[in-house]
């Protein structure tokens, strides 16, 4: 960053933000006062990406999130990448000219949480915690924002261009994290697990890529037909794709036989739990879509007790995520660019800032990012 960058952020007091005003019910760009230095432990970031996810359309369209507390627009925005730009007296490692991808959530104030005590918030057992962009905090789809030192992790520059996938990457990230901690009860050798991946959006692709460049056997399941784009970039990473047009997911396994793990990422129980017949003895499910609110559905819960019970089988849910997952995504991004490149850059399609409130009601890419600063 340049003495010119320096300049305008010293004289510069308003700068550019997307806003969702839920009372109001509209979504628009906004000038806001940009923040000012840092102080403590803090660090001033400018923006440069800001990819916009399913959740930041679920805010945009006023089912969730809500703004700080006593404010009345949330800017949303939590899979960032920023560029130090200057730093309170008392960080420890940050440095003007890093590169960074802020974590989302904060932790609560309770004495009585262990989980937020210990740094760990995507653990957090109160619920009072905060999420920037999300729930109670601003996010990061501006140019400039202050944030904590230890809310950070640092990142390669080799990984700039596709550092903005490094927030839905880390989901996937905790979830082997987690699954491997659960694997590791078996005290013998297990052969090649075979995986599937319910939804081929992006935290489906990414989880995808997270278990084929882990060895193992991958299925991707979703609603794109066999032709689809999204088909062909799974098989060019080496997965197997099989459309949801050609196989009800009750009867998946006997198109693709039983799987060791299943990581769902298409935010529907229907399909999630449909899929659990093709899970194998000691399978894992994983939860990770977040669906809506909707009236009861039927399900087989005596079957799904009897298979979970006689079979060893695991069902856990998991949220974003820890700064170790971050740590890990960073490791699986550089993983993927030696191995299958061109299947990480095709996820990412980049907008300009103008396109914000569009982005927000509607996708255009796989993962939608927007360029904030060059
Ligand atoms: C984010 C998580 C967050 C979750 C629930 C997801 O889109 O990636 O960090 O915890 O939404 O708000």
């Amino acid at each position: 960053m340049g003495v010119t960058d320096i300049f305008t952020v010293e004289t510069s007091t308003r700068m550019r933000a997307g806003v969702v005003v839920p009372q109001d019910k509209t979504v628009r760009l906004a000038e806001r006062p940009a923040p000012g230095h840092p102080a403590g432990a803090q660090v001033l970031l400018r923006m440069l990406e800001v990819g916009i996810c399913g959740t930041d359309r679920e805010i945009a369209a006023f089912h969730y999130g809500s703004p700080p507390g006593g404010a009345t627009e949330l800017v949303p925005g939590h899979e960032a990448l920023a560029e130090v730009v200057e730093t309170g007296p008392d960080v420890a490692w940050a440095r003007t000219g890093d590169l960074v991808v802020p974590t989302v959530r904060r932790p609560c104030g309770s004495p009585r949480c262990p989980a937020c005590r210990q740094e760990r918030p995507d653990f957090c057992v109160t619920g009072e915690f905060t999420e920037r962009g999300i729930a109670g905090a601003d996010g990061f789809l501006c140019e400039y924002a202050l944030e904590e030192e230890r809310f950070l992790v640092a990142v390669p520059r080799a990984l700039e261009e596709v550092a903005v996938l490094v927030e839905p990457l880390s989901v996937a990230a905790k979830a082997v994290d987690v699954f491997a901690t659960i694997h590791a009860r078996f005290g013998f050798d297990v052969p090649r697990p075979r995986g599937l991946v319910l939804g081929a959006g992006p935290v489906g692709l990414l989880a995808g890529m997270v278990l084929q460049a882990d060895g193992i056997e991958t299925w991707v399941y979703s609603r794109e037909p066999e032709d689809d784009p999204r088909a062909a970039l799974v098989r060019s990473f080496g997965a197997n794709y099989l459309s949801a047009g050609g196989a009800p997911v009750e009867r998946l396994s006997e198109r693709i036989g039983n799987v060791d793990l299943i990581f769902e990422a298409a935010g529907s129980p229907q399909v999630a739990f449909g899929a659990l017949p093709t899970l194998a003895a000691n399978g894992i499910l994983i939860l990770s879509g977040i669906p809506a609110i909707e009236d009861p559905v039927p399900a087989d819960l005596s079957r799904w007790m009897r298979d979970l019970v006689l079979k060893n089988q695991v069902i856990f849910g998991t949220v974003n995520a820890g700064r170790s997952a971050y740590q890990d995504a960073i490791h699986c991004l550089e993983q993927f660019m030696a191995l299958f490149p061109g299947a990480v850059r095709s996820l990412i399609r980049r907008a300009s800032f103008d396109e914000v409130p569009a982005l927000l009601s509607r996708a255009r890419g796989i993962k939608d990012v927007v360029r904030i600063a060059a």
